[in-house]
């Protein structure tokens, strides 16, 4: 099953000194040089790519197969580094990039590697290209424009572990140490960096999860052809968050001295089983703990939890702060392209405001996926049971326009809050699924008759049955009928006047 991959940023400070900053722009320019050199290189000598290799499976039957990336990397090692067996290389690469001579190893390896990957895909674009009409223009290569790849031999994090520097931490940066073409030569440059405690946990778990996995490998250490068992595999397999080579990403932003922001991104991986299907876990123990959520526009979540099939907690999340904000920042817009008359073709208005508006909705959508997932595991829960979207319908009654506009966001906030409890919910190993929306905040949950909807307001019209409550929260409660079968639609005499749900959209 899956490794899944998460990144987490750690920008350098703005005040790196200007002598470090370009020594971070000259490193990536020798890199992306390094990188072209070999794109050149395989150009030149492309027949590689389609060169076939004798090879033999394991019941003893011959096969051509293409290079391996390994075998293309030792081909373009050999014809362009001069060693003591080959002192003259067929395209010698210290002679076209003097600086590249001390250049550590695993980088150069990274920038053929990155070569290769890139002539490979234009390659068979262009082979593409060659066998239809060739219409439109052939595909190019372009230069490379690649952040810098540090391995593990070329970092030096801050001992994180260490607790003791808490209090230092006020007066003093953290730094990581990267090595870096500095002065003349490849050295290791301390980086100051703005070290924020995400980082600096998921750091922490990342090293000692490394360090298990190492003890795990050398105990199952084996003769390179000894097969290894499911147990043994799965020991080595990171189980928590385990920090791979970073990259320093450059960005433009002028409030940055040199009109340039730094920032290292550090990918971490993980190993998560995978879940049983849902159907599966239900026909296994169908009291089993389960989390359905009702989510709306103005209250953003409710959240049941259900175990036995008995209600045992509730969580609900508001979302009239978000939406006034919102509503408020589109009025302003509003007003501004009023003022200023025909709004140009090809040109965004607004810049700021609408990354405001923009920045707000993606925020709250992180945030509510959290807490949902959150809650799931505080009740662990293994499901997570949402509605599925409906496309969206305008608003029946009157609103200025930027209501209408807020109405709509509010709407597509819901589909981002999806998106993002099914990724959190899938890193913790609980499955997302989605059921029928249609009536669910109209039927009674417990007598199973229709009831009237007021706005927030939910009635019950069973007339021995004097019920009332919350409409998203009877909405929440029908979606676990719904996860378990017990929903009844409404009677077949009944149904007739509602107008079916599909054409309810229409
Ligand atoms: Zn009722």
């Amino acid at each position: 099953m899956p490794m899944l991959v998460k990144t987490v940023k750690i920008g350098i400070h703005k005040e790196v000194h200007a002598v470090k900053q370009q020594a971070i722009l000259a490193t990536q320019a020798l890199y992306n040089q390094t990188i072209a050199f070999y794109i050149e290189f395989f150009v030149g000598h492309i027949a590689v790519l389609d060169a076939k290799k004798e090879a033999r499976r394991k019941n003893g039957t011959p096969y051509e197969r293409s290079w391996t990336n390994q075998e293309l990397l030792t081909f373009a090692e050999m014809h362009t580094l001069d060693t003591k067996a080959h002192p003259h290389p067929l395209q010698p690469l210290i002679e076209n990039l003097p600086s590249v001579r001390t250049m550590p190893v695993s980088l150069r390896r990274a920038a053929i590697n990155h070569a290769i990957g890139k002539v490979k895909s234009w390659y068979s674009l262009l082979k593409l290209w060659e066998a239809t009409d060739r219409k439109k223009r052939p595909p190019q290569l372009g230069q490379p424009n690649e952040p810098i790849t540090f391995y593990a031999d070329m970092v030096e994090y801050p001992d994180v572990a260490d607790v003791d520097l808490e209090v230092q931490r006020q007066v003093r940066h953290d730094f990581i140490a990267v090595k870096l073409f500095y002065e003349g030569k490849w050295q290791l440059v301390p980086l100051p960096v703005t070290f924020h405690r995400q980082a600096q946990d998921a750091l922490t778990k990342s090293q000692a999860e490394s360090v298990r996995i190492y003890e795990a490998t050398i105990k199952a250490r084996k003769a390179p052809k000894e097969a290894w068992t499911d147990a043994e595999r799965a020991a080595v397999r990171p189980r928590e968050w385990c920090a791979m080579s970073l990259a320093l990403y450059a960005k433009r932003d002028k409030q940055y001295p040199g009109g340039l922001r730094f920032a290292f991104h550090v990918p971490f991986e993980k190993w998560v089983d995978a879940p049983q299907k849902a159907k599966e876990q239900f026909a296994a123990d169908p009291g089993m703990s389960v989390v359905t959520v009702d989510l709306g526009v103005n209250r953003l979540a409710v959240m049941g939890a259900f175990r036995s099939d008995k209600l045992t907690a509730t969580k609900f999340i508001h979302g009239g702060k978000v939406n006034h904000h919102r509503h408020q920042l589109l009025n302003v817009i509003a007003n501004k392209r009023s003022q200023s008359g025909r709004l140009q073709a090809n040109a965004q208005d607004n810049v700021e405001l609408w990354g405001k508006v923009r920045h707000i909705d993606e925020n709250a959508a992180r945030q509510v996926a959290r807490q949902i997932v959150d809650f799931a595991l505080a009740h662990e829960a293994k499901v997570i049971v949402l509605e599925y979207l409906r496309r969206y319908r305008p608003p029946k009654e009157r609103m200025s326009r930027s209501g209408r506009k807020n109405h709509k966001r509010a709407y597509w906030l819901r589909g981002q809050i999806m998106k993002w409890v099914r990724d959190l919910a899938f890193r913790e190993g609980i499955l997302t699924v989605e059921r029928n929306p249609a009536y669910t905040s109209q039927m009674c949950p417990h007598c199973h008759t229709q009831g009237n909807r007021t706005g927030p307001h939910f009635a019950c019209q069973n007339p021995s049955h004097l019920y009332h409550a919350d409409a998203d929260f009877v909405g929440m409660m029908n979606l676990y009928r719904k996860w378990n079968g017990s929903f009844v639609y409404p009677r077949k005499k009944n149904r007739a006047d509602e107008p079916k749900p599909v054409q309810a959209y229409a």
